[in-house]
């Protein structure tokens, strides 16, 4: 009983991943990953989190072709459709 008890406090402990790392989204394309995973990547001169590498990757070679600011324009709109 008292081990029942014990083990059904650390399983409400341990299955509980939003507590322990949070998800966050990745810039790049909106993918919910969680925090202790992501991929950080310093674009347009701020330190960014990504799901994986492939958007890391992304994020630079826009930044190497010198579109940060068309990707940023076209990211907002993106978000914020009526704007
Ligand atoms: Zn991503």
């Amino acid at each position: 009983m008292m081990l029942r008890t014990l083990s059904s406090m650390l399983a409400a402990i341990f299955n509980r991943p939003d507590a322990a790392s949070p998800k966050i989204a990745c810039f790049h394309c909106g993918e919910l990953v969680r925090q202790k995973r992501a991929v950080p990547v310093v674009f347009d001169g701020v330190c960014r989190d990504v799901c994986c590498h492939g958007c890391a990757a992304i994020l630079s070679t826009v930044e190497q072709l010198g579109q940060t600011e068309a990707y940023l324009a076209r990211k907002q709109q993106l978000e914020r459709p009526d704007a």
